[in-house]
Parts: C-alpha cells; sequence; structure tokens
C-alpha cells in the first residue's frame, strides 16, 4: 500500500486506473481506525479493483477545539491495519492540502443537516462534513464511495449532497459495527475510562429497549422513546437526544406507520460525546406485533 499526501500524486495514481475502466472505491475516514472501518476497507476491496482510504482528521466538522485536540491519531498504525484489510492507497493530506490559505467554499445540505446532530453540534459540523467529503469526491473521483451506518445522519446528508450536486459516485453503506456488548465501535472509545466503558452500554441497551417494545407491538413514537430513556437511565445516562426519525429525511416520526423508522440519540459519558442508533423494521399502524397471531 501506498501513502500518498497530495491531490496531484492521488491524481497521478488513480488516472491510469480510471483511463482502464478499473473501478475505485473510497473509504473516508479521520483515522484511529477500528472494526468499522475496516469492515468497509473490506467491502471497498470485495466491489472494487482498486481501494483508496483518506485519512484526515476534518478540522472544519469539529465544534469543540478541545475534541479535535483530543482526537486519537497514529498513522503508522492506521497504515499497517488499512494494508492489511485491502487498501491500495493511503490518502493522507495535510491540513493546507485540503484547506490551502484563501479557501473560501463550503457546501451544505438545507433541511435534513438542522436537526439532531445539527442541532447539537451546530450547523457548521455538517457542512464542514458535506465540504470535506465533496472535496474527497472530487479528488479521488471515486466509482463508489463508502460509510457507516453508526453516522446515519451523516449518510443522509451525503445521499443528498451527491443527488443535489450530480456527483456520479455510488454510496454504500455498511452496517455498524459493535462490541460483544453492544458499544457501537467508535475512535472515541479509546477515551473512556474505567467505569465509563461500562456505563457507554446504556446506549446500546436504550436502542434494544426501543427494539423490544416495537417488536411487541408498541407504534407510539413518545411510549418508544419513554423505554429507551427509562434503559439508558438505568444505566446512568442522560441523553443529549434520542428521537424517532425518518432514515431519509430525518424529519419527527409520531406513530410508526408503514415506513421503517430510525431511533437516533446521542449521550455524553464523561467527557466522550457517542452517537448510535438502530432502525426500526416498518409496521402498518394496524398490524399485530411480530411473532403474535
Ligand atoms: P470516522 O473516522 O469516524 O469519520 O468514520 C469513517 C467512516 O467509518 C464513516 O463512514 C463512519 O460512519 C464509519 N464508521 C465509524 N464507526 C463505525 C462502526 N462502528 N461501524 C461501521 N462503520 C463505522
Amino acid at each position: 500500500m501506498r501513502t500518498l499526501r497530495t491531490i496531484s500524486d492521488l491524481r497521478g495514481e488513480l488516472g491510469p486506473a480510471r483511463r482502464a475502466g478499473r473501478r475505485i472505491g473510497l473509504v473516508p475516514t479521520m483515522g484511529a481506525l477500528h472494526e468499522g472501518h475496516l469492515s468497509l476497507i473490506r467491502r471497498a476491496r470485495e466491489g472494487c479493483d482498486v481501494v483508496v482510504v483518506s485519512l484526515f482528521v476534518n478540522p472544519a466538522q469539529f465544534d469543540e477545539a478541545c475534541d479535535l485536540r483530543a482526537y486519537p491519531r497514529d498513522e503508522a498504525r492506521d497504515a499497517r491495519l488499512a494494508g492489511a484489510a485491502g487498501a491500495d492507497v493511503l490518502f493522507a493530506p495535510a491540513a493546507d492540502e485540503v484547506y490551502p490559505a484563501g479557501f473560501a467554499t463550503t457546501v451544505s445540505v438545507a433541511g435534513i443537516s438542522d436537526p439532531l446532530e445539527g442541532r447539537s453540534r451546530g450547523a457548521a459540523h455538517f457542512a464542514g462534513v458535506a465540504t470535506v467529503v465533496a472535496k474527497l469526491l472530487n479528488i479521488a473521483q471515486p466509482d463508489v464511495a463508502y460509510f457507516g451506518q453508526k453516522d446515519a445522519q451523516q449518510v443522509a446528508v451525503i445521499r443528498k449532497l451527491v443527488r443535489d450536486l450530480d456527483i456520479p459516485v455510488a454510496i454504500e453503506v455498511g452496517p455498524t459495527v459493535r462490541e460483544p456488548d453492544g458499544l457501537a465501535l467508535s475512535s472515541r472509545n479509546v477515551r473512556l475510562q474505567n467505569g465509563e466503558r461500562e456505563r457507554a452500554t446504556a446506549l446500546a441497551r436504550a436502542l434494544q429497549a426501543a427494539r423490544d417494545i416495537a417488536a411487541a407491538g408498541e407504534r407510539d413514537a413518545a411510549a418508544i422513546t419513554a423505554a429507551a430513556r427509562s434503559a439508558m437511565a438505568a444505566g446512568g445516562v442522560q441523553p443529549e437526544y434520542l428521537e424517532l426519525v425518518s432514515p431519509d429525511t430525518f424529519t419527527p416520526v409520531d406513530v410508526i406507520d408503514g415506513e421503517p423508522v430510525l431511533v437516533a440519540l446521542a449521550a455524553r459519558v464523561g467527557d466522550v460525546r457517542l452517537i448510535d442508533n438502530a432502525l426500526l423494521p416498518a409496521v402498518a399502524r394496524s398490524e399485530p406485533p411480530t411473532g403474535s397471531h
């Protein structure tokens, strides 16, 4: 695997492959690679001829300077893991390669960027994500770009960005990879101290409570979120938000009725802000709960 740091080197590497009709896959990451990232890289390896992993801790999407400072960084380890998972190229640009002096353009996706993560982290967060993803898609011009369901709102923002700006790329979404106790893998998990690691399982338990009560026939969003909140509170964690939304538009859902619904939540455990989500299956309001006769 080669590590490239400039846009022109990456284009030099990918140009001949593209002209030869080879399929290029891009997996954007901020590094501190874990099984969640590696599952996306392996998926890209299966679906593409050339696999590019980008490694860029994007300052534009951090709303807290201390979170950006504390973000784990270990490029040598990331390079090893990405290579072993099947990456051909690690694109690891410096900040001024991505945002040179005088950089002045922001891409923002209205509407879908506003609720949940947008409300909690501020409008600049998804504008930072959309801008850097638009740039990475233009830089690498992949046939397919891979993202994780763990960041469900990010996926929805990027799908809309690609559709609205006619960017010729297919977006593939991989399932959330979890620890055996349900905690969604995240680069920030390494910052959880002793007891916080155990408390962090409250997020996955809240999602399980939502799934359970929905599977038992509950359709009312308020009742489902109440069950999830109380499972979370039992684990000693308060949600920053916990809502039922449409997975495509991120608009609130009051009653589950024939469409899939996403339960999305965020919470701070100690200093570490974690997010997670679960898709509830589509059932019509009049349908009996799964398993009943
Ligand atoms: P990040 O490095 O946090 O920007 O994440 C890079 C990509 O990996 C994003 O598309 C994330 O959604 C995805 N990702 C992060 N954590 C997980 C996980 N636990 N399971 C699957 N994908 C993940």
